[in-house]
């Protein structure tokens, strides 16, 4: 990255209440890596550098700007693409265990060799469907957080993130300026898997003031065996 696009960066972030300044070489070596990866294929429509800080990194750590993700947590991105939010997320707050999910396994293959790239011990990347993993013992009602940006709408998030929530657990769902229609349809999906909705933030990201929100579902009850529906059926027939 040039400098002022580090300056940029770091300036940015402190808008958002964190320091990135020792991170800032983490940053720049991720940057690099996607820049690379992204000559050989197809990961990321996002390519121009400003864009890559601004709608990738900066966009990506809003995600800490209500608090949520505060403490030790088992967190899981679900559709983590390229890894956005999880290596963002991974590299600023190291106190967080971070599984990295898509359904694309090359997507997934460049988050794991990015995390051992910069020596991130915080994050794994598994490549799957979240409707398997939701019945798979292993990671049912097994994390703190979900959290999941550009993914689905929030009907379809809340079927498949909240089978994965430990009750007490929270859904973080990075959304934009608006949210209302999906709104509606949410709190019905919440009521069948056992949540509620909780906060909804509204925000304006750094310099390009752009609107954003952060949707939180609580999960409060176990989730019904019935739930996820089997692989794309969430996404075809979101509940209401
Ligand atoms: N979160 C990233 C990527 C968004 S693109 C970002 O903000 O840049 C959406 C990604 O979600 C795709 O990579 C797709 O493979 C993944 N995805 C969609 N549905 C999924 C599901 N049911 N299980 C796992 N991954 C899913």
């Amino acid at each position: 990255m040039t400098p002022e696009h580090q300056s940029l960066l770091i300036e940015a972030a402190q808008d958002l209440g964190l320091d990135l300044r020792e991170h800032a070489p983490a940053f720049d070596r991720l940057h690099a890596l996607l820049a690379e990866a992204s000559e050989q294929m197809n990961l990321t429509t996002i390519r121009d550098e400003r864009d890559v800080v601004l709608k990738h990194f900066v966009d990506s750590l809003s995600c800490l700007s209500g608090g949520h993700l505060d403490g030790e947590l088992d967190v899981l991105d679900l559709g983590t693409g390229a890894g956005f939010p999880a290596l963002p997320l991974a590299i600023v707050r190291p106190d967080l265990r971070i599984l990295a999910l898509d359904a694309t396994r090359r997507k997934i293959d460049f988050v794991e060799r990015t995390a051992r790239t910069l020596g991130l011990t915080n994050v794994r990347a598994v490549a799957g469907r979240a409707e398997t993993l939701g019945r798979d013992p292993a990671h049912r009602a097994r994390y703190d957080r979900v959290v999941t940006r550009a993914v689905a709408s929030l009907p379809v998030l809340i079927e498949l993130a909240l089978p994965l929530l430990r009750i007490g657990g929270q859904l973080v769902a990075q959304k934009g300026s608006d949210v209302s229609e999906e709104l509606n349809a949410a709190g019905g999906a919440a009521a069948q898997l056992g949540g509620r909705i909780g906060d909804v933030r509204a925000f304006r990201l750094p310099v390009t003031g752009d609107g954003r929100h952060l949707v939180i579902v609580e999960k409060t009850d176990e989730t019904s065996e019935r739930f996820p529906r089997r692989e794309g059926v969430p996404a075809r027939h979101p509940l209401s």
